[in-house]
């Protein structure tokens, strides 16, 4: 291809096609984009190349007859939380094709790329015409399909539903609408899956939820999981961990499903049964890759279409966007994928820009996200402790229980942080928040502060904003950093909970609950602990043994901290404070 300024010729890049217009700014001659998918990566996509480059030619091809559509919203539609089923779809085709002139065929499926050639291949799928298209640059954001898990009479089933595209959703919500079926099970306790079934119990539902591991939503660290759990359960929901659905049979006779079915039976992998009115199954998704390995692009390590920072293939003309992509792990640096819709969006800005000529960078992603169930939320960000653990970075954790905002202000709700940062060096890892209200705040300031490459220590010093009914002169994020950064600058001895629970079984040593006594009578305490309440404890210390060792615990970790100080200056030289308090040894399961 050439570039013509005013006469002069000189080669640029095939996809570079680009003009000196008469304002003197450079521009695109009629470039071919196709964009491959119209949801998050696809739409969004398109229209920023729109923004880019007035004079190119796009198309996007999407196989469902729906673009630009929320698919994040589909749990709220199914719990009737969002009641019209046309808020679900954020821009039409006529809005892409009046506001951003962009051809939008939906019901085209793309079904090969002829690399060499820059061609697709296309089919009409209401008339069954096929016929090839020439590109000069392409989008793929094919985005994700569900999962299949290998479970004996799931696949056909016709009560078994999954909850990925808008039919899928249209089937859910068609069917609990009409047949009234009063219980169910998800298989999946990830997000899709936690989101189903809050959706269901919305709904009044009985919902029994199955999760192969022994947690629920196993990105994040086990503990910091089980508050979801018991609260499912105090929704009135069935949550069984660590169990597999081996078989799913119509109830009553015959597999699969048919006519007159009143219901399935579900074999579980211990041997138990469930019966139940119908299966939502959320066992993951996986990327929609069959375009992408037909063409011969590079797939990656982590499983995604491979990517530059350009967000291009392996082949310069080729782009991608969205669930199919690996991208760059923002703590790690390895390449990771993240299936979720902010990154799509922020990725399809990037290859749309550039593949319409401009030069846009996407930095990565920390993989941040945020569920509600019911009326808790559950957030992470960056690395959990087990991923810390796996990729061998020397760490530490801290624990904190906060109010959402001032303790005197109606309303407070109780969260609380887990914060991974480097052993080293302070610099933040990851973190982990649960609570009632505020999570996503905190979770998105840390976010922010890791993406900066801030220190436990920066946390202490954020000036965030603060008026009774939003957060306390301490904010979350600052208590969380305060103490994080006690334990990098070696001011407290911590130990974790699950740290505590193998110690006890080793060794004898002096644990000391410094609530008051009507917290340990009402809350319980941790076995073989003497209480002994911190206002009391200078007064009381000759009661201890300063050459034992010893631990002191309070409810959420403050108390104790001030235990451990006078403690320590009392010549107590092994002492360390319970990290988190009796609420983080429950969220472990400890004994009480
Ligand atoms: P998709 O949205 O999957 O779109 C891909 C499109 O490509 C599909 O419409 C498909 O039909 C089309 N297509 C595929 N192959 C072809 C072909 N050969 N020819 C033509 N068209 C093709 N993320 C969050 O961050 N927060 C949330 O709360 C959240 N909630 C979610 C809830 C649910 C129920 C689901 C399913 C996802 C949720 N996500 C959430 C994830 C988020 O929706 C996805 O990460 C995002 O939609 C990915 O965008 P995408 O464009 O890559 O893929």
């Amino acid at each position: 291809m050439q570039l013509r300024a005013f006469g002069l010729l000189c080669a640029v890049d095939a996809e570079d096609v680009h003009m000196w217009d008469l304002h003197g700014g450079l521009r695109n001659v009629g470039k071919r984009i196709f964009v491959v998918g119209g949801v998050a990566g696809g739409a969004g996509a398109a229209v920023k190349a729109r923004r880019v480059s007035e004079d190119a030619d796009i198309v996007v091809l999407e196989r469902t007859p729906y673009v630009s559509w929320a698919n994040c919203g589909l749990p709220y539609y199914i719990g009737g939380i969002i009641r019209q089923r046309d808020d679900l779809f954020v821009v039409t085709p006529e809005r892409l094709a009046s506001r951003f002139n962009i051809d939008v065929r939906t019901r085209h499926e793309v079904l090969a790329i002829d690399r060499a050639r820059r061609r697709v291949s296309v089919r009409n799928l209401e008339t069954g015409d096929a016929w090839e298209e020439p590109y000069d640059a392409l989008i793929l954001a094919t985005g994700s399909e569900p999962a299949r898990p290998p479970i004996r009479g799931l696949e056909g089933c016709s009560r078994v539903f999954t909850l990925v595209s808008m039919e899928d959703g249209d089937r859910l919500r068609g069917f609990l609408d009409e047949r009234k079926p009063t219980n169910a099970v998800v298989i999946g306790g990830g997000f899709i899956g936690l989101e189903a079934a809050d959706a269901l119990l919305e709904r009044g539902l009985d919902v029994t939820l199955v999760e192969m591991m022994d947690q629920l939503l196993p990105p994040v660290d086990r503990e910091m999981a089980e508050p979801l759990a018991a609260h499912l359960r105090d929704k009135g929901a069935r949550v069984l961990l660590g169990e597999k659905v081996a078989a799913v049979t119509q109830r009553g006779g015959a597999g699969g499903d048919g006519a007159g079915a009143s219901g399935l039976q579900l074999e579980l992998a211990s041997g138990d049964t469930v019966a139940c009115d119908f299966v939502v199954s959320a066992a993951g998704v996986t990327p929609r890759l069959d375009l992408a390995r037909q063409a011969g692009l590079a797939i990656g390590r982590a499983g995604g279409v491979v990517v530059n920072d350009r967000m291009q293939t392996s082949d310069p003309s080729i782009y991608a966007a969205g669930d199919i992509c690996e991208i760059k792990h923002l703590v790690t640096g390895k390449p990771v994928r993240v299936p979720l819709a902010g990154p799509a969006n922020k990725q399809a800005r990037v290859a749309g820009a550039n593949a319409a000529g401009g030069n846009m960078r996407y930095a990565g992603s920390l993989g941040t996200m945020v569920v509600k169930v019911g009326d808790l939320s559950i957030a992470k960000t960056g690395l959990s402790e087990r991923e810390a653990s796996s990729e061998g970075i020397p760490h530490y954790v801290s624990y904190t229980h906060s109010q959402h905002h001032a303790g005197y202000y109606p309303g407070a709700r109780m969260m609380t942080i887990k914060l991974v940062a480097d052993r080293f060096t302070g610099r933040l890892l990851g973190a982990q928040i649960v609570g009632g209200a505020g999570v996503d705040k905190r979770i998105d300031v840390i976010a922010t502060a890791i993406q900066a490459r801030m220190t436990v220590e920066d946390l202490e010093d954020l000036d965030l904003s603060y008026a009774p009914p939003y957060s306390s002169a301490k904010d979350p994020v600052n208590v969380a950093g305060f103490v994080a950064a006690n334990i990098h600058r070696g001011e407290v001895d911590t130990i974790e909970p699950d740290d505590l629970m193998d110690l006890l079984e080793r060794e004898e040593i002096q644990l000391v609950d410094v609530r008051t006594p009507g917290e340990r009578n009402r809350l319980g305490a941790i076995p073989g602990s003497r209480l002994m309440p911190v206002d009391e404890l200078r007064a009381r210390v000759g009661e201890l043994d300063p050459r034992k060792k010893t631990v002191v615990y309070c409810a959420v970790g403050y108390r104790s901290y001030l235990a451990y100080k006078i403690l320590k200056q009392r010549g107590f030289e092994n002492v360390s404070h319970l990290a988190g308090g009796f609420d983080a040894w429950k969220m472990f399961g400890g004994k009480r």
